[in-house]
């Protein structure tokens, strides 16, 4: 992992306070952090904890997509994503994709402030080899021929 660790956050709307309450009780550990948020989540981070932010498109309209990119590309160390389990969403299936992608390339993910906490305290925190899988062979794979 990089030594200074890139953490995305996202959360819905009525995760917001949950995770704004998280950053207040974290903030110190938070500023040696780079952190990737998308757009409302991130304006709110920094509004009521001044810690910069580095901001994508909301997630309804595409902000998801990009973190999941970028965690594709290993630039995002560590998922915090507080999504909701009691509202079907606009960009459900982007929330999966997130998920997926996340999960798939061996990111830690915390879907709540209880596994935020135990990721944040943990001192894997301060040095971590992430197993990067490797998928050479996959994406060399030949395909039968029709
Ligand atoms: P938001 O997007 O931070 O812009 O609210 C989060 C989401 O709904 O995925």
């Amino acid at each position: 992992m990089a030594a200074i660790k890139r953490v995305a956050l996202v959360a819905h709307d009525n995760k917001k306070p949950v995770l704004i309450d998280w950053i207040m009780k974290n903030k110190v550990r938070l500023e040696s952090c780079e952190l990737v948020t998308t757009g409302t989540t991130g304006l709110l981070i920094h509004e009521s904890s001044g810690l910069p932010v580095t901001r994508v498109h909301s997630g309804p309209l595409g902000g998801d997509q990009q973190i999941g990119a970028r965690i594709a590309e290993q630039t995002i160390d560590l998922l915090i994503f507080f999504w909701d389990p009691l509202e079907p969403m606009s960009h459900d299936p982007d929330i999966k994709a997130l998920l997926r992608i996340a999960t798939l390339w061996n990111i830690p993910i915390a879907c709540n402030q209880s596994s935020a906490d135990f990721i944040i305290s943990s001192p894997l925190m301060e040095d971590y080899d992430r197993v990067v899988p490797d998928f050479s062979t996959y994406e060399q794979r030949k395909l039968p021929k029709k």
